[in-house]
C-alpha cells in the first residue's frame, strides 16, 4: 500500500530498502523504472492525468524533498524519511560497483553525462558506463536502440521533471532495460556543473533554499511549494 499525499502513492521506505527493493529488479526479469517526485510534481499530476498514470505505473515512488514529507505528516501518515534521487543513485552505484554493474547515462547538455560518467567511474571503481547520450534529442528510436545495444543493468534518465517520467511511461515496453530511474538535475551535480546544498542546509532541509539562491530563475517552479501545503492542509481538513 503507498501512502497518500495529493493523490500520488509514495512507497514508505528508507534509503537501504529502497536499494535492496532496486537491486531485486535489476535481478528480476522485466523493466522497471523509479520516480522521485517532490511537491511541484505532485502538484502538476494533480491536474494532468497521463503523468499520474506515469508516477503510478512506477515500480517505486520515492519523496525527493522534505516538502513531500511534511505533506505527509500534517495529513497524519508520516513516511520514514526523504530518500533524494541523487543520493539513491549513488548508493546503488557503490552496490553495483561490487559485482561489475553496467550504468548508461541518459541527459542533460550535451558533454555532461560524459563527464559524469567519468567521475562516477573514479569514484566507484567496478562500475561499468556503458553508454552515455545527452538529453536533447529529437527522436526517441535511435537513443533506444543504442541504449538496448549498450545492454545497462541500469539507465539514469535525466531529462528533468515531469519530461522523463513521461519518457520512461512512455518507452518501457521498448526499452530492454531492468531498471530506469527518473533523476532531473543529478547529472549536472556527478558532472560538477551544479553543486549540491553543502551538508549542513541538507541535514536542516534547506537545500531547495540553496537551489533558489543559486538559481533565482526557479522562484516560479518553486512557489507552487506554498500552494501545495495549502492543498495538503485541505485535504487534512476534509478527512480524506
Ligand atoms: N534536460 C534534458 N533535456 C530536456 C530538458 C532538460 O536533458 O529536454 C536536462 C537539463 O539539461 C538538466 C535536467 O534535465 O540537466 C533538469 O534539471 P533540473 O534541476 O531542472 O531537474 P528537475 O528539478 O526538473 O528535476
Amino acid at each position: 500500500m503507498r501512502t497518500d499525499v495529493l493523490g500520488v502513492g509514495f512507497d514508505d521506505l528508507t534509503m537501504d530498502e529502497a536499494i535492496e527493493r532496486a537491486l531485486t529488479m535489476i535481478d528480476t526479469p522485466g523493466s522497471d523504472y523509479v520516480v522521485t517526485p517532490n511537491p511541484e510534481i505532485v502538484w502538476l499530476a494533480r491536474r494532468d492525468s497521463s503523468l499520474k498514470s506515469a508516477i503510478d505505473s512506477a515500480s517505486i515512488v520515492l519523496p525527493d524533498g522534505i516538502g513531500v514529507i511534511y505533506g505527509a505528516k500534517i495529513l497524519g501518515r508520516p513516511l520514514k524519511g526523504k530518500v533524494p534521487g541523487a543520493d539513491f543513485a549513488l548508493e546503488l552505484f557503490a552496490r553495483l560497483a561490487e559485482r561489475g554493474g553496467r550504468v548508461y547515462l541518459l541527459g542533460a547538455k550535451p558533454g555532461v553525462a560524459e563527464k559524469a560518467g567519468e567521475n562516477i567511474g573514479n569514484k566507484y571503481p567496478g562500475i561499468v558506463i556503458c553508454g552515455t547520450a545527452d538529453g536533447y534529442f529529437k527522436e526517441d528510436g535511435p537513443v533506444i536502440e543504442k541504449i538496448n545495444d549498450a545492454e545497462p543493468d541500469l539507465l539514469l534518465v535525466c531529462l528533468g521533471a515531469p519530461k522523463q517520467e513521461m519518457w520512461m511511461y512512455e518507452n518501457r515496453e521498448k526499452l530492454r532495460v531492468p531498471l530506469m530511474a527518473g533523476l532531473g538535475g543529478s547529472l549536472d551535480v556527478y558532472a560538477g556543473v551544479v553543486q549540491r546544498a553543502p551538508e549542513k542546509w541538507q541535514k536542516m532541509n534547506l537545500e531547495w533554499l540553496y537551489r533558489l539562491v543559486k538559481q533565482p530563475s526557479r522562484i516560479g517552479r518553486m512557489m507552487r511549494l506554498p500552494a501545495f501545503l495549502l492543498a495538503v492542509c485541505g485535504q487534512r481538513i476534509r478527512g480524506k
